[in-house]
């Protein structure tokens, strides 16, 4: 897919061509048993293109053209691996807008964004990785005189990657880069929803010098393709990112050869607002924290948690902010909210809207489909903000869209209480100008990530990921390279005298 046709309206753009096959031992086939899945455009449930549909005997086929690869690909020099992800990282910034428009005609999320956040963020994490491989160290270990004692870091082999529909280019970029500097060959599933990225960045991969089968591309439906991931029995390792209920599965599947596991799974961001705040910059970090991929982010600040002093002022600020955000065709630069990323997903926020609105909580505003009649086609909500109590619904399970619900706290020991009321622990976000009540928030609140005076910033060498039901194991920095390895430990005796054990 070289170029596209740039129409002088950027809403109207189109790509000049998408890959729709699936990527397996370096060529581009269609499914075993012939499936295909249509690939919607949210903005107007339009069909973008028609893929073709993994199912249990494709992932077989990439399996073994993984495992043909991973000799090689295993012993190549790391600094040889690490180089051709660093080219990847340059061809990625070349096609910049090109990925960021495919990404937003797929997912809905606004072009601004994925200009600006996805494919940078995408690009860094190929060249972080990529520098990485060859400095990625093992140790040795000081043991009992005469021996040698080193520790070193093997690949896994053959690792499965199931990544959901909210940033696919991004989340691809976390899974596959850790596990292709370490060695490791891949078999990935893209959401069947949004598997064009994923697809493109494969012919990327393929045109940098990635040698064939190193990874394979199986875009298909969960309970397919994804189910035979998480129980096949010659992949060593699984990576995933999605529901929990999801990932509770793949645990029971993983069982069957012991797979590794790292699990990805929802939150319910707790993001709190103490009296002593700079209100305005309070204001757009939670705006930002929330209404950011129309609140489509495991890591989203879903509960705001205000001091009660300070609640009244900083409501009208953030809700006047709230209304001034243009929602719109997300191709078109000035959008700064899209579409949900699917019809599915829209009523699941429309119900929660209900669900609010049944359990007495008051929506503030929003709670509906969006009002213009350019819109109507496509997945729109409005951003909602909504007054409830700690313990309804909407403040306990994960709405994953524009829907904010907004609690007032007393003390320090409430708004804790609140904050850690959940059964997720994955991004946290708090906002003082108390330096010794941040550091003791820090340490209290249950969660991976907490982010003091801003919210949801991520970096490849930082590590993300949860506790509690937002799962387990950790993306990005040196967890990753841990994740993607099995430690190894060799003994050599040197010099050591040791007494026999049987002396006789
Ligand atoms: P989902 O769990 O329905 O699907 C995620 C992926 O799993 C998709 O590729 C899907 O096809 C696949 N899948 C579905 N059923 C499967 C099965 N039985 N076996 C194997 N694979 C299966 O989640 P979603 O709706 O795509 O994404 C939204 C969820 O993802 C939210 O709960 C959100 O919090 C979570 N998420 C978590 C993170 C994180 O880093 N913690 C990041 C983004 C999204």
């Amino acid at each position: 897919m070289d170029g596209s046709s740039l129409d002088p309206d950027p809403a109207a753009w189109k790509p000049a061509s998408i890959q729709n096959k699936l990527f397996i031992g370096g060529a581009w086939v269609d499914g075993v048993e012939g499936k295909t899945i249509d690939v919607l455009n949210p903005h107007d449930n339009s069909r973008i293109t028609t893929i073709a549909a993994a199912t249990a005997p494709d992932v077989d086929k990439a399996v073994e053209a993984a495992e043909k690869a991973f000799p090689a690909w295993s012993s190549m020099a790391a600094m040889d691996r690490g180089r051709l992800l660093l080219r990847l990282a340059d061809r990625i910034e070349k096609e910049q807008a090109e990925l960021g428009r495919l990404e937003s005609l797929n997912t809905g999320h606004p072009f601004r964004d994925t200009q600006i956040l996805d494919v940078p963020r995408t690009a860094v994490t190929y060249r972080y990785f990529g520098g990485m491989a060859d400095k990625f160290e093992g140790s040795v270990i000081p043991v009992e005189a005469g021996f040698l004692n080193y520790l070193e870091r093997e690949p896994v082999g053959i690792v499965g990657q199931i990544v959901p529909w909210n940033f696919p280019l991004m989340f691809t970029s976390w899974k596959m880069a850790p596990a292709l500097a370490a060695g490791n060959c891949i078999v990935i599933k893209p959401s069947e929803i949004t598997p064009l990225s994923t697809l493109r960045i494969a012919e990327l991969m393929q045109e940098v010098g990635i040698p064939d089968g190193v990874v394979n591309v199986v875009p298909g439906y969960g309970h397919t393709a994804g189910a035979r991931i998480a129980e096949h029995p010659d992949i060593g390792k699984i990576a995933f990112t999605g529901s929990t209920a999801v990932g509770q599965g793949i645990v029971r599947a993983s069982a069957g050869n012991l797979k590794k596991v790292q699990l990805e799974l929802g939150g319910k961001g707790a993001n709190i607002v103490f009296e002593d705040a700079s209100i305005p910059a309070a204001v757009g970090g939670s705006a930002f924290a929330i209404w950011h991929n129309q609140g489509q982010a495991c890591i989203a600040g879903s509960r705001l948690i205000l001091h009660e002093s300070i609640a009244d002022a900083f409501m009208e600020k953030f809700v006047s902010l709230t209304h001034s955000i243009r929602l719109g065709n997300p191709l078109d630069p000035a959008t700064e909210m899209g579409p949900l990323t699917s019809r599915l997903h829209q009523q699941r926020v429309l119900d929660y809207c209900r669900a609010a609105r049944d359990e007495g909580g008051e929506i503030v505003t929003g709670g509906e489909t969006a009002d213009d009649p350019a819109l109507a086609k496509g997945c729109y909500v409005k951003p909602t903000i909504v007054k409830a109590r700690p313990s309804d619904r909407v403040c306990q399970e994960e709405v994953f869209g524009p829907f904010v619900s907004v609690m007032t706290f007393k003390d320090d020991a409430e708004a804790l209480a609140i904050a850690n009321s959940t059964v997720y622990g994955l991004g946290s976000g708090l906002w003082t100008g108390n330096l010794h009540r941040a550091h003791k928030f820090a340490r209290a609140i249950r969660a991976g990530m907490i982010w003091i005076n801003s919210y949801k910033r991520v970096n490849p060498g930082s590590p993300f990921g949860g506790f509690g039901m937002s799962g387990y194991g950790r993306e990005m920095g040196f967890e990753a390279m841990r994740e993607y390895t099995h430690p190894k430990s060799v003994w050599v005796n040197v010099d050591a005298q040791i007494p026999p054990y049987y002396p006789r």
